[in-house]
């Protein structure tokens, strides 16, 4: 039976990538989204992957969801945490409402999520959980004073939970890409992508959702069994750890 894997933010952008090479690697692939409806179900009709909509900062939908997977799918070996957003402004200017939801949607959602499945995995003696962190919870970025706390969070998580199910066969790891083309960064003010953010890149260009979904695969695998509580850098060079 092909393993059952589990994406959030599965629809669009890097996650896209993330359920499309699942699936072309043999797995059985969930993919979820938060409301764009539009966008998940062309996503669904283009690759036959099936799409669950729900807000992965909200505890009860997430098990919900999850029971709902598992019953059309069967259990889910491979969590894949990768559903975020940004709400950008420098902190002096920024309301309660632009933290919250970011920590939410990046951070809350890791419990919300690896919570409902872990128990599971750990019965099963198997299971990978992979979360998408960023460069800019590395090093801190201006104006995202929310997003790199959330991002930094996600190594803080993966460390921990990691220790608590090496034993059990489930893997525990990060991967922190760094600028990619995806509508995330096309967010970004052209000029700003231009004289700003470019330069620092040496290999001199964005990288591909293909190549952070390559990651995913690589840690998915059950040859990566002896990688736990690592962090799998993917940023063309702009920062090393
Ligand atoms: P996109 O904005 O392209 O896609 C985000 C996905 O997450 C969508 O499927 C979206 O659903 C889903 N999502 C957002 N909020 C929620 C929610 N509350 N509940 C459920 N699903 C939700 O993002 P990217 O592909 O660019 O980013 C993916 C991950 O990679 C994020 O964690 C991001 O922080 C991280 N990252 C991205 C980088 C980049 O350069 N793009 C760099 C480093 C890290 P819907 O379609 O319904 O909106």
């Amino acid at each position: 039976m092909a393993r059952v894997a589990l994406v959030t933010g599965g629809t669009r952008g890097i996650g896209e990538a993330i359920s499309v090479a699942l699936k072309a690697a043999g797995y059985t692939v969930a993919a979820t989204y938060g409301g764009n409806d539009e966008a998940a179900h062309k996503f669904r009709d283009d690759t036959g992957i099936h799409v669950y909509k729900w807000d992965v900062g909200d505890f009860e939908a997430c098990k919900d969801g999850i029971a709902k997977v598992e019953a059309d799918l069967g259990p889910v070996d491979v969590l894949v945490n990768n559903a975020g957003i940004t709400r950008d402004g420098v902190l002096h200017r920024m309301d309660p409402a632009a933290w919250r939801a970011v920590i939410a949607t990046n951070l809350d959602s890791l419990f919300n999520m690896t919570r409902n499945v872990i128990e599971g995995m750990r019965n099963r003696n198997y299971g990978r959980i992979i979360s998408i962190s960023s460069i800019n919870g590395q090093k801190g970025q201006f104006g995202q004073a929310n997003y790199s706390a959330a991002k930094a969070g996600v190594f803080g998580f993966t460390k921990a939970v990691a220790q608590e199910n090496a034993a059990k066969g489930v893997t525990v790891n990060a991967i922190a890409p760094g600028y990619i083309a995806t509508e995330m960064v096309k967010a970004v003010p052209e000029e700003v992508l231009k004289t700003k953010i470019l330069p620092l890149i040496p290999t001199g260009r964005l990288g591909e959702p293909e190549e952070i979904a390559r990651c995913v695969v690589f840690l998915a695998a059950e040859e990566a069994g002896f990688i736990t509580g690592a962090t799998l850098t993917a940023n063309g060079g702009q920062y090393m750890t």
